[in-house]
């Protein structure tokens, strides 16, 4: 007899399987069990298990042909967490999506017709979609009765104004679909969450959360909801991550293709897997690595992230009017004290002041006393959000769900400007 309810939140890249079990406690509360992730899938594929408390439980590594075959190796991961948690009974599975398009505002159950829409959405995120959708279908064929829960990355933005939404390109294109979604979604959410439950005093206020982990972005959330964001049609945009640029200017692309002779699959490397942290030191993409290092090249990348970092920052304060509290999260957001001191001392002029040894000591309110801006560290949690959906919206039934949807969602580029977005 299995004892405890519990979800299964996978997050599918290109090479990557990440894998998280939360267990439903008391009052619905829901507790991280264990997680890990294979990666190396396509050349040789290794799997690494651990539990809440971050020890490793299980190791396993597959030969270059088994690597291949991601239904043999998600099958391994649902034999193993059988084993693992033989008191668990799994009763939904819930995926990370990137991209929603302008349809998706809420989470959704896996169906075969909304794989097809999903799939649709393939050419808006190549990179990411197609190994999202993935394990839906593995699963849906393997465990045709666990129910699926699709989460989407954009659909915490998809409330934004529509002149947040829009380029200045022309109208044909903006119908198409070519507009800013932004991303970063699920985390975005959760902080903002957690925010609001931590600091009641906050809950109409002006809000802009810095989510800076190997990929980042800015957003401001006004009351809850988020108004602007830094990244947009792409996960490209916004300010410089681990190996990608950030915001260029278009025309820098027109050289490359130009002057330079370049392809758009060389263009997509180049923007994708050599810019940003990587491209600027000619060293590493890892933040960590670069504020060890003693290379002025290092010293330069740095720099340039924290410099636009905090540009990024005032434009979406003013995009709300006012800054009222500054949130930092995610691997560089809650780990690097000076990041965090670099951007804010750009911003002192906005009322932004951080107590450092409130800073250097990882408190979750590290404003210095009598700041205009409160500041704040807070660790996110994607999975806890997926699960959170992934089990509430079960819970909800199919009818009120799609009530809910009707009910709730007015989509932003029906007004005020119909089928724009
Ligand atoms: P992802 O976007 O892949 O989820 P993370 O949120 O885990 O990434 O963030 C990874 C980034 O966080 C890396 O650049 C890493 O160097 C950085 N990071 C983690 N710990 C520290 C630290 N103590 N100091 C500086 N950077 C850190």
């Amino acid at each position: 007899m299995k004892r405890h309810s519990s979800c299964l939140v996978l997050n599918a890249g290109s090479s990557s399987l990440k894998f998280s079990v939360l267990r439903q406690v008391a009052g619905n509360e829901l507790q991280a069990v264990l997680g890990g992730q294979i990666s190396g899938i396509g050349t040789l594929a290794s799997f690494e298990a651990k539990d809440a408390r971050r020890r490793v439980l299980a190791e396993h590594r597959w030969d270059a042909e088994q690597s291949q075959q991601r239904e043999l190796l998600l099958a391994f991961v649902l034999d193993w967490l059988g084993t693992a948690l033989p008191d668990d009974r799994i009763v939904a599975a819930g995926h990370r999506v990137v991209h929603g398009g302008r349809r998706f505002s809420r989470p959704e159950r896996i169906t075969p017709e909304l794989l097809m829409e999903l799939e649709a959405l393939v050419p808006l995120a190549p990179l990411h979609q197609p190994h999202n959708l993935a394990p839906m279908r593995i699963l849906a064929a393997s465990h045709p009765e666990l129910p699926q829960v699709a989460c989407f990355d954009t659909a915490f933005h998809a409330h934004q104004p529509w002149y947040a939404r829009s380029y200045a390109l022309p109208r044909e294109l903006s119908d198409e679909g070519v507009c800013s979604y932004g991303f970063h979604g699920l985390s975005y959410e959760y902080v903002s969450q957690q925010l609001a439950a931590q600091h009641p005093e906050l809950a109409n206020a002006r809000v802009v959360i810095c989510h800076l982990g190997n990929g980042s972005s800015i957003t401001a959330v006004h009351a809850g909801r988020s108004v602007d964001t830094s990244m947009g049609f792409t996960a490209l945009d916004g300010v410089p991550m681990g190996t990608r640029c950030g915001s260029v200017d278009p025309g820098v692309l027109l050289y490359l293709m130009n002057e330079k002779g370049m392809g758009a699959a060389e263009i997509e490397d180049l923007l994708y897997r050599r810019s940003g942290l990587l491209g600027v030191s000619g060293l590493s993409n890892d933040m960590k690595v670069l504020q060890e290092s003693d290379s002025p090249d290092a010293r330069r990348a740095v720099e340039l992230f924290c410099f636009r970092c905090a540009k990024e920052v005032a434009a979406l304060a003013g995009s709300m009017g006012g800054l009222d509290a500054l949130v930092f999260t995610a691997g560089i957001g809650e780990n690097s004290p000076a990041i965090r001191a670099e951007i804010c001392e750009r911003l002192a002029w906005l009322g932004v002041a951080v107590d450092p040894e409130a800073n250097q000591s990882r408190a979750h309110d590290i404003s210095a006393a009598q700041a205009r801006v409160s500041v704040f560290v807070l660790p996110t949690n994607e999975e806890m959000m997926i699960a959170t959906h992934t089990l509430a919206l079960l819970a909800e039934g199919e009818d009120e769900a799609e009530l809910v949807r009707r009910e709730e969602y007015t989509p932003c580029w029906t007004a005020p400007i119909p089928a724009t977005c």
